[in-house]
Protein backbone atom coordinates (compact mmCIF):
# COMPACT_ATOMS: atom_id res chain seq x y z
CA UNK A 1 0.00 0.00 0.00
CA UNK A 2 1.57 3.56 -1.06
CA UNK A 3 0.96 5.82 1.63
CA UNK A 4 2.09 9.46 1.45
CA UNK A 5 2.42 11.66 4.14
CA UNK A 6 1.90 15.78 3.36
CA UNK A 7 3.86 18.18 6.05
CA UNK A 8 2.09 20.95 5.76
CA UNK A 9 3.73 24.33 7.32
CA UNK A 10 2.58 27.92 6.56
CA UNK A 11 5.13 28.69 4.02
CA UNK A 12 5.94 24.68 4.15
CA UNK A 13 5.37 21.91 1.86
CA UNK A 14 7.14 18.53 2.94
CA UNK A 15 6.06 14.91 2.05
CA UNK A 16 6.94 11.54 2.54
CA UNK A 17 5.86 8.57 0.30
CA UNK A 18 5.99 4.89 2.50
CA UNK A 19 5.26 1.57 0.48
CA UNK A 20 3.46 -0.20 3.63
CA UNK A 21 2.70 -3.87 4.78
CA UNK A 22 1.30 -4.75 8.18
CA UNK A 23 4.45 -5.01 9.53
CA UNK A 24 6.83 -3.15 7.25
CA UNK A 25 7.04 0.44 5.97
CA UNK A 26 9.65 0.90 3.36
CA UNK A 27 10.22 4.83 2.64
CA UNK A 28 9.98 5.26 -1.31
CA UNK A 29 10.62 8.98 -1.63
CA UNK A 30 11.28 12.25 0.24
CA UNK A 31 10.85 15.82 -0.64
CA UNK A 32 9.49 19.65 0.35
CA UNK A 33 9.41 22.79 -0.84
CA UNK A 34 10.30 26.20 1.04
CA UNK A 35 8.15 29.77 0.62
CA UNK A 36 5.01 28.36 -0.48
CA UNK A 37 2.14 30.49 -1.40
CA UNK A 38 -0.08 27.97 -3.16
CA UNK A 39 0.09 23.83 -2.07
CA UNK A 40 -1.70 23.06 -5.29
CA UNK A 41 1.38 23.93 -7.74
CA UNK A 42 3.91 21.85 -4.67
CA UNK A 43 1.16 18.71 -5.48
CA UNK A 44 1.75 18.66 -8.99
CA UNK A 45 5.03 18.99 -9.00
CA UNK A 46 5.76 16.44 -5.92
CA UNK A 47 3.51 14.12 -8.07
CA UNK A 48 5.75 15.21 -11.36
CA UNK A 49 8.83 14.53 -9.57
CA UNK A 50 7.29 10.83 -8.12
CA UNK A 51 6.07 9.59 -11.60
CA UNK A 52 9.56 10.97 -13.02
CA UNK A 53 11.84 8.83 -10.43
CA UNK A 54 9.50 6.01 -11.24
CA UNK A 55 8.24 5.56 -7.61
CA UNK A 56 4.71 6.21 -8.93
CA UNK A 57 2.60 5.86 -12.51
CA UNK A 58 0.27 8.02 -11.90
CA UNK A 59 -1.10 9.82 -8.26
CA UNK A 60 -3.76 7.79 -8.67
CA UNK A 61 -1.62 5.24 -7.67
CA UNK A 62 -0.93 6.43 -4.19
CA UNK A 63 -3.62 4.63 -1.53
CA UNK A 64 -4.32 7.30 0.84
CA UNK A 65 -2.66 10.35 1.90
CA UNK A 66 -1.81 10.97 5.66
CA UNK A 67 -2.56 14.25 7.63
CA UNK A 68 -0.91 15.60 11.18
CA UNK A 69 -3.60 17.71 12.12
CA UNK A 70 -2.99 19.21 15.21
CA UNK A 71 -5.85 20.41 17.24
CA UNK A 72 -9.65 20.35 16.08
CA UNK A 73 -12.87 21.68 18.24
CA UNK A 74 -14.37 18.89 19.05
CA UNK A 75 -12.91 16.53 17.03
CA UNK A 76 -9.78 14.27 17.28
CA UNK A 77 -8.43 10.59 16.57
CA UNK A 78 -7.24 8.98 13.34
CA UNK A 79 -10.03 9.70 10.77
CA UNK A 80 -11.22 10.50 7.40
CA UNK A 81 -10.07 14.19 6.29
CA UNK A 82 -13.32 15.27 5.36
CA UNK A 83 -15.69 18.29 5.84
CA UNK A 84 -15.71 17.72 9.49
CA UNK A 85 -11.91 17.80 9.58
CA UNK A 86 -11.89 21.05 7.72
CA UNK A 87 -15.15 22.60 10.25
CA UNK A 88 -12.80 21.36 13.52
CA UNK A 89 -9.58 22.78 12.19
CA UNK A 90 -11.44 25.78 10.98
CA UNK A 91 -13.06 25.85 14.98
CA UNK A 92 -9.74 26.04 16.18
CA UNK A 93 -7.88 28.46 13.62
CA UNK A 94 -7.09 30.92 16.29
CA UNK A 95 -5.34 28.45 18.87
CA UNK A 96 -3.30 26.79 16.29
CA UNK A 97 -2.71 29.78 13.67
CA UNK A 98 0.52 28.11 12.60
CA UNK A 99 -0.87 25.04 11.66
CA UNK A 100 -4.63 24.71 11.49
CA UNK A 101 -5.29 26.84 8.20
CA UNK A 102 -2.46 25.27 6.52
CA UNK A 103 -3.70 22.13 7.30
CA UNK A 104 -7.27 23.25 5.53
CA UNK A 105 -5.78 24.20 2.86
CA UNK A 106 -3.81 21.23 1.98
CA UNK A 107 -6.24 18.69 2.42
CA UNK A 108 -8.82 20.91 0.13
CA UNK A 109 -6.10 20.78 -2.47
CA UNK A 110 -5.98 17.15 -2.41
CA UNK A 111 -9.22 16.80 -2.53
CA UNK A 112 -9.37 18.45 -5.73
CA UNK A 113 -6.28 17.60 -7.28
CA UNK A 114 -6.87 13.35 -6.10
CA UNK A 115 -10.20 13.09 -5.42
CA UNK A 116 -10.77 9.84 -5.41
CA UNK A 117 -7.43 9.18 -3.21
CA UNK A 118 -8.54 8.61 0.71
CA UNK A 119 -7.49 11.20 2.90
CA UNK A 120 -6.78 10.50 6.75
CA UNK A 121 -6.31 13.08 9.62
CA UNK A 122 -4.59 11.64 12.44
CA UNK A 123 -4.97 14.68 15.35
CA UNK A 124 -2.19 15.36 17.44
CA UNK A 125 -4.38 15.50 20.63
CA UNK A 126 -5.72 11.54 19.41
CA UNK A 127 -3.59 10.06 21.96
CA UNK A 128 -5.39 11.81 25.11
CA UNK A 129 -8.95 10.63 24.22
CA UNK A 130 -9.17 8.65 27.46
CA UNK A 131 -7.93 11.04 29.77
CA UNK A 132 -10.17 11.69 32.36
CA UNK A 133 -12.58 14.94 33.17
CA UNK A 134 -10.22 15.11 36.29
CA UNK A 135 -6.78 15.14 34.64
CA UNK A 136 -8.10 17.57 31.46
CA UNK A 137 -10.45 20.23 33.19
CA UNK A 138 -9.05 23.80 33.96
CA UNK A 139 -11.02 25.41 36.48
CA UNK A 140 -12.40 28.14 34.81
CA UNK A 141 -16.16 29.40 34.69
CA UNK A 142 -18.64 27.07 32.93
CA UNK A 143 -18.88 29.17 30.05
CA UNK A 144 -15.04 29.17 29.32
CA UNK A 145 -15.45 25.62 29.13
CA UNK A 146 -18.10 25.88 26.69
CA UNK A 147 -15.50 27.37 24.45
CA UNK A 148 -13.81 24.22 24.53
CA UNK A 149 -10.90 25.05 26.61
CA UNK A 150 -9.35 22.56 28.34
CA UNK A 151 -6.16 20.41 28.05
CA UNK A 152 -5.83 19.05 24.79
CA UNK A 153 -2.61 17.43 24.17
CA UNK A 154 0.21 17.84 21.73
CA UNK A 155 3.07 14.86 20.15
CA UNK A 156 0.18 12.41 20.41
CA UNK A 157 2.03 10.62 17.73
CA UNK A 158 5.03 10.86 19.01
CA UNK A 159 3.96 9.50 22.85
CA UNK A 160 2.12 6.63 20.96
CA UNK A 161 5.16 5.25 19.07
CA UNK A 162 6.86 5.57 22.72
CA UNK A 163 4.31 3.25 24.21
CA UNK A 164 4.67 1.08 21.59
CA UNK A 165 7.72 0.72 20.93
CA UNK A 166 8.71 0.65 24.68
CA UNK A 167 6.62 -2.08 25.43
CA UNK A 168 8.31 -3.73 22.14
CA UNK A 169 12.04 -3.42 23.93
CA UNK A 170 10.04 -4.60 27.13
CA UNK A 171 8.80 -7.91 25.88
CA UNK A 172 4.78 -7.03 26.45
CA UNK A 173 3.51 -7.91 23.52
CA UNK A 174 -0.20 -7.61 24.88
CA UNK A 175 0.29 -3.68 25.71
CA UNK A 176 1.90 -3.48 22.16
CA UNK A 177 -1.22 -4.92 20.40
CA UNK A 178 -3.28 -2.74 23.08
CA UNK A 179 -1.52 0.37 21.45
CA UNK A 180 -1.24 -0.69 17.61
CA UNK A 181 -5.20 -0.90 18.11
CA UNK A 182 -5.94 2.19 19.73
CA UNK A 183 -7.60 4.33 17.44
CA UNK A 184 -9.62 1.37 16.13
CA UNK A 185 -10.97 0.04 18.56
CA UNK A 186 -10.48 1.82 21.54
CA UNK A 187 -8.41 0.52 24.54
CA UNK A 188 -10.67 -1.96 25.74
CA UNK A 189 -9.92 -4.29 29.34
CA UNK A 190 -6.04 -4.90 30.45
CA UNK A 191 -5.15 -7.19 33.44
CA UNK A 192 -1.54 -8.22 32.77
CA UNK A 193 1.72 -7.42 34.10
CA UNK A 194 1.54 -3.01 34.57
CA UNK A 195 3.52 -1.08 32.32
CA UNK A 196 3.56 2.83 33.37
CA UNK A 197 6.34 4.69 31.01
CA UNK A 198 6.94 8.54 31.45
CA UNK A 199 7.23 9.73 27.90
CA UNK A 200 10.22 12.69 27.43
CA UNK A 201 9.31 14.66 24.01
CA UNK A 202 12.23 16.75 24.12
CA UNK A 203 12.67 18.52 20.92
CA UNK A 204 12.30 21.99 19.29
CA UNK A 205 8.87 21.74 21.23
CA UNK A 206 8.57 19.26 24.19
CA UNK A 207 6.20 17.76 26.09
CA UNK A 208 6.05 14.47 29.06
CA UNK A 209 3.66 12.46 28.91
CA UNK A 210 2.07 9.24 31.76
CA UNK A 211 0.89 6.34 29.96
CA UNK A 212 -0.43 3.81 31.52
CA UNK A 213 -0.33 0.04 30.29
CA UNK A 214 -0.39 1.95 26.35
CA UNK A 215 -2.94 4.41 27.23
CA UNK A 216 -1.93 8.47 28.09
CA UNK A 217 -3.34 9.16 31.49
CA UNK A 218 -1.89 13.13 31.45
CA UNK A 219 0.46 15.38 29.39
CA UNK A 220 2.42 18.59 30.42
CA UNK A 221 0.87 20.21 26.91
CA UNK A 222 -2.22 22.03 27.77
CA UNK A 223 -5.02 23.93 25.81
CA UNK A 224 -2.68 25.21 23.13
CA UNK A 225 0.80 23.74 22.72
CA UNK A 226 1.87 26.69 24.48
CA UNK A 227 1.53 25.57 27.97
CA UNK A 228 4.16 22.40 29.61
CA UNK A 229 8.01 22.61 29.44
CA UNK A 230 9.68 25.72 27.76
CA UNK A 231 9.63 24.89 24.31
CA UNK A 232 12.45 26.81 22.12
CA UNK A 233 10.20 30.31 21.90
CA UNK A 234 7.44 29.26 23.08
CA UNK A 235 6.87 30.34 26.89
CA UNK A 236 5.30 26.71 28.51
CA UNK A 237 3.76 26.98 31.89
CA UNK A 238 3.17 30.65 33.19
CA UNK A 239 0.81 31.75 35.74
CA UNK A 240 -2.27 33.74 33.49
CA UNK A 241 -2.22 36.82 36.13
CA UNK A 242 1.61 37.63 34.63
CA UNK A 243 -0.23 38.50 31.36
CA UNK A 244 -2.63 41.69 31.97
CA UNK A 245 -0.01 42.54 34.73
CA UNK A 246 2.76 42.76 31.85
CA UNK A 247 0.43 44.27 29.35
CA UNK A 248 -0.57 46.74 32.16
CA UNK A 249 3.32 47.92 33.26
CA UNK A 250 4.47 47.71 29.46
CA UNK A 251 2.08 48.95 28.19
CA UNK A 252 1.88 45.80 25.41
CA UNK A 253 -1.48 45.24 23.59
CA UNK A 254 -3.09 41.59 23.96
CA UNK A 255 -1.16 40.42 21.02
CA UNK A 256 1.84 41.94 21.44
CA UNK A 257 2.07 39.46 24.88
CA UNK A 258 1.17 36.55 22.81
CA UNK A 259 3.97 37.16 20.21
CA UNK A 260 6.63 37.54 22.56
CA UNK A 261 5.03 34.69 24.70
CA UNK A 262 5.14 32.60 21.02
CA UNK A 263 8.36 33.75 19.78
CA UNK A 264 10.65 35.24 22.47
CA UNK A 265 10.17 33.01 24.92
CA UNK A 266 10.93 29.87 26.07
CA UNK A 267 14.68 28.65 26.11
CA UNK A 268 15.42 31.68 23.41
CA UNK A 269 13.76 34.26 26.20
CA UNK A 270 15.71 33.11 29.37
CA UNK A 271 19.11 31.92 27.48
CA UNK A 272 18.77 35.12 25.47
CA UNK A 273 21.23 33.07 23.25
CA UNK A 274 19.87 30.77 20.63
CA UNK A 275 16.22 28.65 20.77
CA UNK A 276 18.70 26.23 19.82
CA UNK A 277 19.58 23.58 22.61
CA UNK A 278 22.97 22.59 20.83
CA UNK A 279 23.69 26.59 20.96
CA UNK A 280 22.45 27.20 24.38
CA UNK A 281 24.86 24.49 25.44
CA UNK A 282 27.88 25.72 23.93
CA UNK A 283 26.86 28.87 25.54
CA UNK A 284 26.27 27.57 28.99
CA UNK A 285 29.76 25.67 28.62
CA UNK A 286 31.71 29.21 28.18
CA UNK A 287 30.15 30.53 31.54
CA UNK A 288 27.03 31.94 30.28
CA UNK A 289 24.45 31.84 32.94
CA UNK A 290 21.56 32.92 31.42
CA UNK A 291 22.20 29.63 29.11
CA UNK A 292 23.02 27.60 32.53
CA UNK A 293 19.48 28.77 33.53
CA UNK A 294 17.71 27.99 30.67
CA UNK A 295 18.75 24.49 30.53
CA UNK A 296 18.34 24.13 34.34
CA UNK A 297 15.12 25.33 34.28
CA UNK A 298 14.32 22.41 31.42
CA UNK A 299 15.49 19.96 33.37
CA UNK A 300 13.76 20.76 36.48
CA UNK A 301 10.43 21.31 34.52
CA UNK A 302 11.12 17.43 32.69
CA UNK A 303 11.42 16.74 36.61
CA UNK A 304 8.23 18.64 37.82
CA UNK A 305 6.30 16.97 35.07
CA UNK A 306 7.66 13.39 35.11
CA UNK A 307 7.30 13.41 38.88
CA UNK A 308 3.63 14.38 38.45
CA UNK A 309 3.01 11.31 36.54
CA UNK A 310 5.07 9.01 38.61
CA UNK A 311 2.88 9.82 41.67
CA UNK A 312 -0.64 9.90 39.54
CA UNK A 313 0.70 6.27 38.13
CA UNK A 314 1.65 4.96 41.08
CA UNK A 315 5.07 4.25 39.94
CA UNK A 316 6.87 3.53 36.67
CA UNK A 317 8.47 0.63 34.78
CA UNK A 318 10.35 2.70 32.21
CA UNK A 319 11.22 6.55 31.63
CA UNK A 320 11.80 7.17 27.62
CA UNK A 321 13.75 9.97 25.80
CA UNK A 322 13.06 11.18 22.45
CA UNK A 323 12.99 13.84 19.80
CA UNK A 324 15.56 16.18 19.08
CA UNK A 325 17.23 16.85 23.12
CA UNK A 326 15.89 13.56 24.30
CA UNK A 327 17.78 11.29 20.94
CA UNK A 328 20.99 13.52 21.62
CA UNK A 329 21.51 15.14 24.70
CA UNK A 330 22.97 12.30 27.28
CA UNK A 331 24.44 15.04 29.90
CA UNK A 332 20.50 15.97 30.29
CA UNK A 333 19.25 12.91 30.03
CA UNK A 334 21.91 11.88 33.18
CA UNK A 335 20.86 15.28 34.66
CA UNK A 336 16.97 14.78 34.66
CA UNK A 337 17.41 10.89 36.45
CA UNK A 338 20.03 12.21 38.78
CA UNK A 339 19.70 11.44 42.65
CA UNK A 340 16.36 9.25 41.68
CA UNK A 341 18.59 5.81 43.18
CA UNK A 342 15.99 5.70 46.24
CA UNK A 343 12.96 5.46 43.01
CA UNK A 344 14.84 2.89 41.26
CA UNK A 345 16.76 4.49 38.61
CA UNK A 346 20.42 4.56 38.27
CA UNK A 347 21.72 5.34 34.72
CA UNK A 348 24.58 3.48 32.96
CA UNK A 349 27.24 6.36 31.54
CA UNK A 350 28.65 4.36 29.08
CA UNK A 351 25.00 2.87 27.85
CA UNK A 352 23.81 6.77 27.69
CA UNK A 353 26.36 7.93 26.19
CA UNK A 354 26.48 6.01 23.04
CA UNK A 355 22.81 6.53 22.61
CA UNK A 356 22.82 10.03 20.29
CA UNK A 357 22.52 10.34 16.62
CA UNK A 358 19.40 7.61 15.58
CA UNK A 359 20.86 4.90 18.31
CA UNK A 360 17.94 3.33 20.37
CA UNK A 361 18.93 1.61 23.68
CA UNK A 362 18.19 1.08 27.35
CA UNK A 363 20.56 3.27 29.24
CA UNK A 364 20.15 2.25 32.66
CA UNK A 365 22.19 0.11 34.52
CA UNK A 366 21.21 -3.97 33.93
CA UNK A 367 19.42 -3.65 37.88
CA UNK A 368 17.89 -0.51 37.75
CA UNK A 369 14.50 -1.33 38.52
CA UNK A 370 12.93 1.29 35.88
CA UNK A 371 14.31 1.29 32.83
CA UNK A 372 15.56 4.35 30.87
CA UNK A 373 15.31 4.22 27.23
CA UNK A 374 16.01 6.41 24.61
CA UNK A 375 13.53 5.80 21.44
CA UNK A 376 14.52 7.94 18.20
CA UNK A 377 11.47 9.58 16.83
CA UNK A 378 10.19 9.07 13.23
CA UNK A 379 6.41 10.93 12.96
CA UNK A 380 6.07 10.65 9.47
CA UNK A 381 6.74 7.00 10.12
CA UNK A 382 4.09 6.88 12.63
CA UNK A 383 1.49 8.32 11.16
CA UNK A 384 1.72 6.71 8.07
CA UNK A 385 1.19 3.43 10.44
CA UNK A 386 -2.02 5.03 11.79
CA UNK A 387 -3.16 6.09 8.21
CA UNK A 388 -2.28 2.02 6.89
CA UNK A 389 -4.29 0.70 10.00
CA UNK A 390 -7.69 3.41 9.39
CA UNK A 391 -7.56 2.64 5.46
CA UNK A 392 -7.07 -1.49 6.00
CA UNK A 393 -9.77 -1.60 8.25
P1 LIG B 1 11.24 19.65 16.23
O1 LIG B 1 10.53 19.61 17.54
O2 LIG B 1 11.35 21.01 15.64
O3 LIG B 1 10.80 18.57 15.27
P2 LIG B 1 13.62 18.11 16.90
O4 LIG B 1 12.91 16.99 17.52
O5 LIG B 1 14.47 17.82 15.71
O6 LIG B 1 12.72 19.35 16.55
O7 LIG B 1 14.53 18.77 18.02
C1 LIG B 1 15.25 19.94 17.80
C2 LIG B 1 16.06 20.25 19.04
O8 LIG B 1 16.97 19.15 19.28
C3 LIG B 1 16.90 21.50 18.92
O9 LIG B 1 16.77 22.30 20.09
C4 LIG B 1 18.30 20.95 18.83
O10 LIG B 1 19.21 21.81 19.39
C5 LIG B 1 18.21 19.69 19.64
N1 LIG B 1 19.34 18.83 19.36
C6 LIG B 1 19.65 18.25 18.18
N2 LIG B 1 20.85 17.61 18.29
C7 LIG B 1 21.29 17.81 19.56
C8 LIG B 1 22.45 17.44 20.29
N3 LIG B 1 23.41 16.73 19.73
N4 LIG B 1 22.55 17.82 21.58
C9 LIG B 1 21.58 18.57 22.15
N5 LIG B 1 20.48 18.97 21.50
C10 LIG B 1 20.32 18.60 20.23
Amino acid sequence: MKILIANLGSTSFKYRLFDMDADNAAQLASGGFERVTNYTSCIEEMLESLVGEGHLQSGEEIDAVGFKTVLGKDLSGCVEADAHVLEALEGFKEVAPAHNPAYAAGIRCFAEKLPQVPRVALFETAFYQWITPAAYSYAIPQAWRDLGIRRYGFHGASHKFVAERSAEILGNGIIVDRVRNLYTTGPGEYSGAPLRVLSCHLGGSSSVTGIQNGVAIGTSMGFSPQSGLPQNNRVGDLDSMAIPYVCKMLGLSIEEAERQLNKESGLLGLSGVSNDARDIRDAAEQGNTDAVLATEVLIDSIRHWAGSFFFKMGGAEAIVFTAGIGENDAELRAAVCAGLEDLGVQIDPTANAKAIRGVEGIISAPDSKIKVIVIPANEELVIAREVFRKVSK
